[in-house]
């Protein structure tokens, strides 16, 4: 026999919801939920790094949906990250393009 934390109700052992106020006793059934709900919310921000990391598109709009969507901090780090190695990639192109048009500019002679 176990006792609500919320109300003192009595309970019996395998109750996770109190008969009396309806708040959740067991403490192990409130982690399942929260780890569940944890595990759901990681993939967008761990696939924003990844398609991030592969510098498409999809990273940058993983990333924006992940922002509007977690809560979490960590889950929001995750977007960050995406959307930091998706402008890099962005960077690294513009820096790509840029050196060959000033290579072709100095290999292409003027007349
Ligand atoms: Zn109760």
């Amino acid at each position: 026999m176990k006792y609500c934390t919320k109300c003192g109700a009595e309970l019996v052992d395998e109750a996770v919801v109190c008969t009396k106020c309806g708040c959740i006793v067991d403490p192990s059934f409130q982690m399942q939920q929260t780890q569940k709900s944890e595990k759901e919310s990681t993939a967008i921000g761990i696939l924003a790094i990844v398609f991030g990391a592969l510098g498409g598109i999809v990273g940058l709009i993983l990333s924006i949906v992940g922002i509007c969507i977690y809560k979490e901090p960590a889950n929001r780090r995750n977007c960050y990250i995406g959307l930091g190695l998706f402008i890099a990639w962005i960077f690294i192109f513009i820096i790509y393009y840029a050196v060959i048009i000033s290579t072709l500019g100095t290999t292409i002679p003027y007349y």
